[in-house]
């Protein structure tokens, strides 16, 4: 038996006006996850705790089967595991954005942008190495990501301070925020020196003058220790793989001990190689038993407001990735199970992360079901569920569901 989780990043959302009240998932053409929906399982899954943020390194920690009140101690850890960062005890990772900050008048301080105009790979590490060089020191260092998102290993106490994610302000005043790092001495040296670095870099200049925003500040937020994790083979007994652009979803599988396929051209982005994470998936399911497939692409456009990308997202997500996954198993004829969800919504209209339930569909090759004639989104899972009441309160179950124990 191969076991699969397949995941549209943000992809659930509320009624938009200018789809005749329609989500984006309603309105998208999902013929594939429409067809596994009809003949599998279809229930509500918790995914985000109650008081916990509605964050992606919560949602897919559950959905990877841990449970975020047992293990989560923040996004950065795992972003570090992803990239190969072992932390020490006395290390802190922090996400390490680069931002587009405006200051204004009376030190107000607004948000521009969180992701510095989705700044490009080698642009964003020139700029991290120039941080590193110039503003590094025995408590602070700079490692580069991907695009904005970076990370700080900082050695020493927490100040104490409470963070905040970058993409939950945009276009905010986020002057409040701000002033808690510039009241710590180490930190407000830390970010005077990047501020200065980064005002009059070459990378921003040339941004500047082509009409981008500039990475003019870094943000700091989502840090923790390195959290101590069972793995799923110790867990399940299952071999697998993860396959994502996004290093969260990267160190979530070192942590869980999974393969972390890295997939050329996958960018995160509307644009990532759909096809290649379709055939990386079939290919790992040579040897392992289980993989989790993430594409960001749905998320991103929720964060950008734009109905069209995200409907795109969605329609991508079923034809270039579950659809082909799915014929390959057929024809094969591997016996499989899939589940089929997002970890959280991205409203358009509120364009961050909200915790409600996410629809989730399960199904197994073995089944030959009529189709019920339901479809796979928000509207028909709701009337569902409430039907059969059969919701999945906590998320890190759903992997109980999903595996056979025999
Ligand atoms: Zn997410």
């Amino acid at each position: 038996m191969k076991y699969l989780i397949l995941i549209g990043d943000g992809m659930g959302d509320f009624p938009v006006a200018e789809l005749g009240g329609k989500t984006p998932l309603e309105a998208a053409k999902t013929p594939m996850m429409d067809e596994l929906c009809a003949k599998g399982e279809f229930f509500l899954t918790k995914t985000v705790p109650d008081g916990f943020p509605p964050g992606s390194d919560v949602a897919n920690m559950s959905l990877l089967g841990y449970d975020p009140a047992a293990y989560y101690t923040g996004r950065a850890p795992l972003e570090a595991a992803a990239m190969n960062i072992r932390l020490a005890p006395d290390e802190t990772a922090f996400r390490c954005n680069l931002v587009t900050l405006d200051h204004g008048a009376g030190d107000r301080v607004t948000m521009r942008d969180f992701c510095a105009g989705h700044i490009g790979n080698d642009e964003a590490h020139a700029l991290i190495a120039d941080l590193e060089k110039e503003c590094a020191t025995d408590q602070f260092h700079f490692k580069p990501g991907v695009s904005y998102r970076h990370l700080v290993i900082f050695k020493g106490e927490h100040p104490g301070f409470v963070t905040v994610p970058p993409h939950d302000h945009i276009e905010q005043d986020v002057t409040v925020h701000w002033q808690q790092y510039l009241a710590q001495p180490a930190w407000q040296k830390l970010l005077d020196c990047a501020r200065r670095v980064l005002a009059d870099h070459p990378v921003n200049l040339a941004r500047i003058s082509a009409g981008k925003n500039p990475a003019s500040l870094i943000w700091l937020w989502g840090e923790g220790k390195m959290p101590s994790v069972p793995t799923l083979t110790a867990r399940f007994g299952i071999r697998g793989s993860m396959i994502s652009a996004v290093d969260l979803l990267k160190g979530l599988g070192v942590v869980g001990g999974l393969s972390v396929i890295d997939v050329p051209g996958a960018t995160g982005y509307i644009d990532t190689n759909y096809e290649g994470k379709a055939q990386g998936a079939v290919d790992s399911l040579k040897d392992g038993n289980f993989v989790f497939v993430h594409l960001e692409a749905p998320d991103e456009a929720g964060h950008q407001g734009s109905v069209d990308a995200k409907i795109t997202a969605i329609e991508d997500f079923d034809s270039r990735i579950v659809r082909p996954i799915v014929h390959h198993l057929r024809q094969t004829g591997e016996e499989f199970r899939v589940v089929v969800t997002m970890d959280h919504f991205t409203p358009i209209a509120l364009r961050t992360h909200v915790s409600d339930p996410v629809p989730t569909l399960l199904y197994d090759s073995r089944e030959q079901k009529a189709g019920s004639g339901r479809t796979f989104d928000e509207k028909s899972c709701r009337e569902h569920d409430a039907a059969c009441g059969n919701g999945l309160d906590a998320g890190h179950r759903l992997i109980d569901k999903l595996l056979i124990h025999d």
